[in-house]
């Protein structure tokens, strides 16, 4: 009797997911198509994590930036089923300044996470502080965390913010996070007067170890309105490591000049304001997910996978095909 109970038990979860990036919404996404109970918590505003979009007003119009995730490719088989899915529902299209094959969300680049996050009801601006054991099952805690008792956790989150959460539990989880150390990355938004005269992304032609590492017109992706000249440049993580703690204002000057070096003089600023990446870009790391089935906790997301939209996918996906396999 209590072994059938367990096994009841065990074939509808009550599974918490910290973290509604690109991992987490993947993995609840499928963890709820197999019948589980999900609850997600992210503590950002909003959908989006790493593909995050940034919005600026100024004199009652509204920029809008994609400050992470500049565009993802699709390759695996699974998330190229994927994308295509998702371009019927239209919200990702391809971006052709960007390769043949490069996709981008519609009209912001959390569109897609946006979608998922709406199915699976996140609940934004709660934060996890610490994963807590009560009996067999598990709770989380922080600011406004749900309280009900879970059959089982996973942590989507970047390595850095794992570590704390997976080290008092599982050493395995805890060691994998800590040899982690991804590369920050400053983002200057900037939306100009008028047209800036050059390609629509500067990358493989700027200077190798100069302060710029991208500049794209963000404008020029599909589903932006045009209109509105915004660029978004990304710092080359050395310069970004060794400005860490530079101001803001700072920063976007510093980027703003390495851009006018490489297209010449710039029209004028309507709006800018630089983000600061800690944790933007991990090196390849191939575990995929783990999932420890005896504590039921599992970590996904792209420092176990690949620096990529696409390695976040799979990772996720690949924890939920542990969890329910
Ligand atoms: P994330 O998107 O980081 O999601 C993790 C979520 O966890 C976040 O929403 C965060 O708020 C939440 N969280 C963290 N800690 C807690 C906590 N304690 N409690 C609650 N919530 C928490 N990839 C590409 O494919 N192409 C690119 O061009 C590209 N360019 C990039 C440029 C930059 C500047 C950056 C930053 C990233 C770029 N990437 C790019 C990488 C890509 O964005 C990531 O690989 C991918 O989005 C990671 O998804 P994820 O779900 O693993 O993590």
């Amino acid at each position: 009797m209590g072994a059938c109970r367990v096994a009841i038990h065990l074939v509808r979860m009550r599974i918490g997911i910290v973290g509604a990036g690109m991992a987490g919404l993947t993995c609840g996404a499928r963890l709820a198509h197999a019948g589980h109970e999900v609850t997600i918590v992210d503590k950002g505003r909003g959908p989006g994590g790493r593909m995050a979009v940034r919005r600026l007003e100024h004199e009652g119009a509204t920029f809008a930036f994609d400050h992470g995730a500049q565009y993802f490719t699709a390759r695996d088989s699974a998330f190229v089923e994927q994308v295509a899915t998702w371009e019927r529902d239209g919200i990702v299209a391809r971006w052709a300044a960007a390769g043949p094959d490069a996709w981008v969300g519609t009209p912001g680049m959390n569109a897609p996470l946006r979608a998922m996050a709406n199915a699976l009801g996140v609940r934004f601006e709660t934060r996890t502080d610490a994963l807590e054991r009560d009996g067999i099952y598990w709770r989380l805690t922080g600011q406004g965390a749900p309280r009900e008792p879970l059959d089982a956790v996973v942590v989507a989150t970047p390595a850095e913010q794992a570590g704390p959460l997976l080290e008092p539990w599982s050493q395995v989880m805890g060691d994998a996070a800590h040899w982690i150390a991804s590369k920050p990355c400053w983002a200057a938004m900037v939306a100009f007067e008028e047209r800036v005269d050059a390609a629509d992304i500067l990358s493989d032609s700027l200077p190798s170890g100069g302060p710029l590492g991208w500049a794209a017109r963000n404008s020029d992706k599909p589903g932006r309105d045009p209109s509105r000249e915004c660029w978004v440049l990304h710092a080359s993580p050395e310069w970004t490591r060794k400005h860490l703690e530079d101001a803001r204002d700072e920063v976007c000057d510093a980027l703003l000049d390495a851009f006018a070096a490489q297209v010449g003089p710039l029209p004028g600023v309507v709006a800018k304001v630089a983000h600061r990446w800690l944790y933007a870009r991990v090196d390849r790391n191939d575990d995929g997910a783990l999932w420890d089935r005896d504590l039921r906790l599992g970590v996904c997301g792209d420092w176990l996978s690949g620096p990529r939209v696409e390695n976040a996918f799979l990772s996720g996906r690949q924890l939920a095909a542990m969890i329910t396999g």
